[in-house]
C-alpha cells in the first residue's frame, strides 16, 4: 500500500500510459470501471500539445482530463531518447538537459532538470520523475557512464528545485507529490550501483528502473532488474518503467517491483491483440495467459465473451463475434471495448499477484 496526497493505492499496480492526457479511446469512467488507480502522463509530450501554459490555465491535468485518480508524470528522458534514436536531428542531450525542436516548430526548446520539475508540479501531478539520461542496455559502457553521471547531476538539481517549489507554493506535507529518482547504468552492475547509491544519498520517495528494459532479443533484462531491487532497500517502492508485458509484470513483481507502466496493453488492444487468462484464478504454470487475435476468421460466429469470468464492461455485454465485426468495419467502438478488456486484464493480473501465494 502506498499513500500519495491522501489517496491510497494498492500494490502491485499497473499504470496505463495516457501520454497526452488521455488513455486513448477511453475516458475516466472507463478507467475507473477497470480498477485503474493511476495514469502515467508525459511531461515532454504535454509541453508540446496542448502546451504547459494551456494546462495551467485549465487548472492542471486532473481538471483538464477529468481523471480524479492519481496522475504520475514521466520526466521525458525516455521519450527524448526514443525520438532521437529514430531521428538524430530531432535534438540532443548535453549536460544542461535535453534540447530539441518541438514538432512543427523552428524554435529550439531546452528541457532542464529544473524546468522538468516545475512543469510536473504545475501540471498538478501526484508523482514526479526526475529527468534522466536514458540508454539501451546494449550500448557501450563509456556511454552508460556518461548517462549515469548526468542522471545523478540532474537528480540533484531536480531535488533542489522540487524542495524550492514545495516551499514557494506552500504545498502541505500531506498533499505534496512524491518524487522518484531513476536508476540508470545499462547492463553494468557497477554503474547501476553507483547510480543507486548516489540517488539514495540525495533521497527520494521511491525509485524507478530506468533504461530500455528489454535486450535486443526482446527479453526482459532480468539480472539487472533483480539487481536494482537488491540495491534499493525494500522500504522504498520501486517502479519498473516501461514494463507492461503480462509475463514481465509477473516476473518483475516476483523480483520485488510494485509499480508498472506501459503503453503496450492498450496499444495491443487497439490493434486487435487481446489478452486472456487461461485459468479462472491463480497464475500457475507457464501458460496462465494467452493472446487472442480478434481478426481471426474463426471468431465470426463466436457467441461468448473474450473471457467467460471477466467482469469488464466488454465481456459483460458483448460477444467475440460482435467485436470481430466492429474490428472488421473499423469502428471506433472496437478500440474502446478492446482497451477496456485489456486494461481490466492488467488490473486483474495485479489482483492475482496480490493473493497470498504471490506475497
Ligand atoms: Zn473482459
Amino acid at each position: 500500500m502506498l499513500e500519495i496526497a491522501g489517496r491510497k493505492i494498492h500494490l502491485p499496480t499497473f499504470i496505463p500510459d495516457g501520454t497526452f492526457g488521455v488513455v486513448r479511446s477511453i475516458d475516466s469512467q472507463d478507467l475507473e470501471s477497470c480498477g485503474v488507480q493511476a495514469v502515467m502522463m508525459n511531461t515532454f509530450h504535454l509541453m508540446q500539445k496542448p502546451g504547459s501554459s494551456t494546462i495551467q490555465a485549465l487548472d492542471g491535468l486532473h481538471h483538464f482530463s477529468g481523471w480524479e485518480g492519481l496522475i504520475f508524470t514521466d520526466s521525458g528522458g525516455f521519450q527524448a531518447y526514443s525520438l532521437m534514436k529514430e531521428n538524430s536531428r530531432f535534438g540532443q542531450v548535453n549536460s544542461d538537459g535535453i534540447s530539441f525542436f518541438p514538432e512543427g516548430s523552428q524554435r529550439k526548446f531546452l528541457l532542464t532538470p529544473e524546468k522538468c520539475i516545475r512543469l510536473q508540479i504545475n501540471y498538478g501531478s501526484n508523482l514526479l520523475f526526475c529527468l534522466d539520461d536514458c540508454t539501451h542496455v546494449d550500448e557501450p559502457d563509456a556511454d552508460q557512464k556518461i548517462a549515469v553521471e548526468r542522471t545523478i547531476t540532474w537528480a540533484k538539481h531536480c531535488k533542489q528545485e522540487y524542495q524550492k517549489q514545495i516551499e514557494q507554493k506552500k504545498i502541505e506535507k500531506r498533499q505534496r507529490p512524491y518524487l522518484f529518482g531513476i536508476v540508470q547504468g545499462g547492463n553494468s552492475r557497477e554503474l547501476r550501483k553507483k547510480c543507486a547509491d548516489a540517488l539514495l544519498e540525495i533521497g527520494f520517495d521511491g525509485y524507478g528502473f530506468g533504461g530500455w528494459p528489454l535486450n535486443n532479443a526482446g527479453e526482459l533484462v532480468e539480472n539487472m532488474v533483480a539487481y536494482v531491487r537488491e540495491i534499493i532497500p525494500m522500504q522504498f517502492p520501486l517502479h519498473a518503467l516501461g514494463i507492461g508485458h503480462p509475463a514481465f509484470v509477473a516476473k518483475s513483481f516476483s523480483l520485488g517491483y510494485d509499480l508498472f507502466d506501459s503503453a503496450m496493453p492498450t496499444r495491443d488492444a487497439r490493434h486487435g491483440r487481446l489478452y486472456r487468462f487461461t485459468e479462472p484464478s491463480g497464475l500457475e504454470g507457464k501458460n496462465w495467459w494467452e493472446y487472442m487475435y480478434i481478426i481471426d476468421q474463426r471468431h465470426i460466429k463466436t457467441n461468448r465473451p473474450i473471457t467467460d469470468n471477466c467482469d469488464c464492461h466488454t465481456c459483460q455485454h458483448y460477444s467475440i463475434a460482435y467485436l470481430h465485426h466492429l474490428y472488421k468495419i473499423n469502428d471506433n467502438l472496437f478500440m474502446r471495448l478492446a482497451t477496456i478488456h485489456n486494461l481490466r486484464f492488467m488490473t486483474q493480473l495485479c489482483e492475482r499477484l496480490r493473493q497470498p501465494a504471490h506475497d
